[in-house]
């Protein structure tokens, strides 16, 4: 049923059905479903994002949190509620004595990479897709290409600012609120109050260096064989890859990385695997600047808004023989009209030195990551939107025996929501950091304010321990 809320609590800008940017405010990038929000108001500094708190807490009105909108299950969208967006808080500084940035939140990735590019100094490990909000990523985990050189985007952040359930504003860090510095930092998007700003430690790159192989699909046993025995364990932990296997056109089976080092030194890392699995291309080896190879890296993903269901999944030791024959069949007998794909990224280096219990983010002892799905163009196109929903289960289904939980910042509703009271992706996000998360969460917002249908729940609430 419409409710009638009276917005003259919130300060900022105000969006409400029928005004003529409401199509595009209320369009996340994955547009499987439309909603139908009852408003979106846009802060423009933290006291309207204060406001806004003060305002959904005071009458009741759902809400959900929204910054660069790349969910992807659109948890930042509700129908009827408010959006708190907070994608125009964009300002930031960097303070080259200490080597670190303070930004708002609602910066996209791209922003930042513009901004450390500027700076011809700096770099951070972010993911690897410009659209996507600093905010989502930053409290999921944040895995990119720089990852085993230098850990989880979140291993960078010294202090978030968050506004509490309360409408308060507070610092956590490890010296002030720990026990939210450490939820903040794995625990995912929208669970404990709003993050406005952070404060992160940058990083310098000297030399940097990408490779680009690719292969005939055919050889993807042989290929990811090899990959995953040695990508996450090699000793030089300055090389991060990630490797692909889609139904695109024809197909398409490649990998590239990121090596901080020189040409010669990574052209020697790839050797082995060249020999192993030679490539009827030539390999692409070259130097690149770290802010080009995030225009690089950005190139993979669609910057368009389209439809797409995806999942994801840790790989805790290599994948046998049958997990490897249920992918090359899965992505050789994608539906028509649906793109399918499986893309991988090396762990280990300096995310595993982390221990798992440091930060919300427990699985760090993963070798690697899967994330599969389809992609499909017409959003009205229901047997293709059914039929890529039903691939990526049946994959799923079939690799479950040999993977370990999922990413969060890979939201996925069939892992269990709060409305079917199935619990699951307590477990599968959080492993054994989930009751602390759930402590964390009763000590910051112990009315559950900040619900969402894969939000953590205070302890006392359903599910019981
Ligand atoms: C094309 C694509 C590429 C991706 N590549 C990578 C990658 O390389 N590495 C990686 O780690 N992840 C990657 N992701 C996943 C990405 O990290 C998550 O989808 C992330 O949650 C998106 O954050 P957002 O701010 O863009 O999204 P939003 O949809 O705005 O928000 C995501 C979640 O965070 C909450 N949230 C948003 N802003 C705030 C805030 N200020 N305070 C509190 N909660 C908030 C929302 O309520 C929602 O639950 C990718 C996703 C896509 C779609």
């Amino acid at each position: 049923m419409p409710h009638d809320w009276d917005w003259s609590c919130l300060t900022g800008s105000v969006v409400l059905p029928g005004d003529p940017s409401y199509n595009i405010d209320r369009t996340n990038y994955n547009t499987r479903d439309t909603r139908s929000p009852a408003a979106l108001v846009f802060c423009r500094n933290v006291e309207d994002v204060q406001n806004a708190v003060k305002c959904v807490r005071a009458h009741g009105i759902p809400f959900r949190v929204r910054s660069g909108r790349h969910s992807y299950e659109e948890l930042s969208l509700m129908d009827e509620g408010l959006i708190i967006d907070i994608s125009r808080l964009t300002k930031a500084a960097i303070d080259p004595t200490t080597d670190t940035a303070r930004v708002e939140a609602g910066m996209s990735q791209q922003a930042m990479w513009n901004l450390l590019g500027e700076s011809q100094t700096y770099a951070f490990p972010l993911g690897t897709m410009g659209g996507v909000g600093i905010a989502g990523v930053l409290q999921g985990g944040g895995i990119g290409m720089l990852t085993r050189a230098f850990g989880l985007a979140i291993d960078q952040v010294l202090s978030i600012q968050l506004v509490t359930a309360s409408g308060n504003v507070v610092e956590a860090n490890a010296t002030t609120n720990p026990d939210l510095y450490w939820a903040l930092r794995g625990g995912g998007g929208g669970n404990f109050g709003i993050v406005t700003a952070f404060t992160l430690q940058l990083v310098h790159i000297p030399k940097l260096a990408i490779y680009a192989l690719s292969w005939p699909t055919a050889r993807f046993p042989s290929v990811m064989s090899y990959w995953q025995h040695h990508a996450p364990t090699l000793r030089d932990r300055r090389l991060t890859s990630q490797l692909t296997f889609s139904s695109d056109g024809s197909g398409s089976l490649h990998s590239e990385g990121v090596y901080l080092g020189d040409l010669e030194e990574l052209r020697e890392l790839l050797l082995p695997w060249i020999a192993n699995c030679p490539p009827p291309h030539p390999v692409r080896i070259e130097p690149l600047s770290w802010f080009m190879s995030t225009v690089y890296f950005n190139s993979f993903d669609s910057q368009c808004n389209h439809p797409f269901k995806t999942t994801g999944a840790f790989v805790y030791q290599p994948l046998p023989d049958p997990a490897l024959a249920s992918i090359q069949k899965a992505i050789t007998s994608a539906p028509p009209r649906v793109s399918c794909d499986i893309w991988m990224q090396s762990f280990g280096g300096a995310m595993a030195d982390v221990p798992s219990t440091a930060t919300a983010f427990h699985h760090r002892q993963a070798q690697f990551i899967l994330e599969f799905g389809g992609t499909w163009q017409d959003r009205n196109d229901t047997d293709a939107c059914q039929n890529a929903v039903q691939w990526t289960r049946d994959l799923r289904t079939a690799l479950r025996e040999y993977t370990e939980g999922s990413y969060v910042n890979f939201a996925d509703l069939d892992l269990g929501s709060r409305s079917t009271g199935n619990f699951d992706y307590l477990d599968m996000y959080y492993g054994d950091n989930a009751a602390r998360l759930r402590a964390v969460k009763s000590a910051w917002d112990p009315d559950n304010l900040f619900h969402f249908e894969q939000s953590i729940p205070p302890q006392g609430a359903p599910p019981s321990p």
